[in-house]
């Protein structure tokens, strides 16, 4: 773009303007630090905020993880599937279990399929608690509550494959989500609004349909890294 000045002498002078490249804002490393910073805000203003609602009681996040797990879980799960599914050690899941029972709010009873395991359950007061904690106002939900379907989807997508890394960085193991699927084809379905594929459920859908945790999920590590990779293609097939 260029902008003429006529001189005194009658000549004119062109001097160029450079537009602001507005491009110039895209700053790979810049714009993952503000993403990181962004969830890390989130996180810790969820965790103050969250239990203060309509007298909730304040829940460590493990504790309150627990009790939602095992809503509807008629027969209950053992300690070490819960610590798996929330990828913290057995010693840490120890201190919450036994902090809860404290509450009166799960209690133990014997696995009939093996005798030196216990199964946790929840007791009547735990499952009202735990209906508490799951009310959509109620912790990140309350801020969740307002996503339209396209955000929801974006959110879920970007769930998906912030776990597979929490997962492929040993952070976590036994979410179950739809990326690390056997039954998992994305963008198989050749229709662009429902592009993956659930061979569970011979379903198509779309990524506001994504599961992050999915009682029929199958656990697959040998072609997870090739779902990963369609998955994260930015251009669907
Ligand atoms: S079974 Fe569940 S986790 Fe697996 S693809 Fe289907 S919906 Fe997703």
């Amino acid at each position: 773009m260029g902008i003429a000045l006529n001189r005194a002498d009658g000549r004119s002078l062109t001097y160029i303007v450079r537009t602001p490249n507005l491009f110039a804002m895209i700053d790979t490393p810049f714009q993952r630090r503000q993403a990181t910073r962004g969830l890390e805000q989130l996180s810790a203003l969820v965790r103050a905020q969250s239990w203060r609602q309509d007298g909730t009681p304040s829940l460590p996040p493990t504790q309150a993880a627990v009790l939602r797990m095992l809503q509807g879980v008629q027969d209950g799960l053992r300690a070490r599937q819960i610590a798996e599914r929330l990828g913290v050690s057995a010693a840490s899941l120890s201190d919450s279990l036994k902090a809860l029972e404290g509450k009166q709010w799960i209690r133990r009873t014997p696995d009939p399929d093996d005798a030196r395991a216990a199964r946790v359950r929840l007791t009547s007061s735990g499952s009202r608690m735990a209906t508490q904690l799951q009310r959509p106002d109620q912790g990140m939900g309350s801020l969740v509550e307002s996503l339209g379907e396209a955000d929801l989807g974006a959110l879920l997508r970007v769930t998906q494959l912030l776990i597979n890394e929490a997962q492929e960085q040993g952070l976590a193991t036994g979410l179950r989500t739809c990326l690390g699927c056997t039954f998992f084809r994305p963008f198989a379905s050749g229709q662009r609004d429902a592009p993956h594929v659930c061979a569970f459920l011979d379903k198509a859908f779309g990524d506001a349909e994504l599961r992050v945790d999915c009682a029929e999920q199958q656990p697959d590590d040998e072609s997870r890294q090739e779902r990963v990779l369609r998955f994260r293609q930015p251009t669907p097939p």
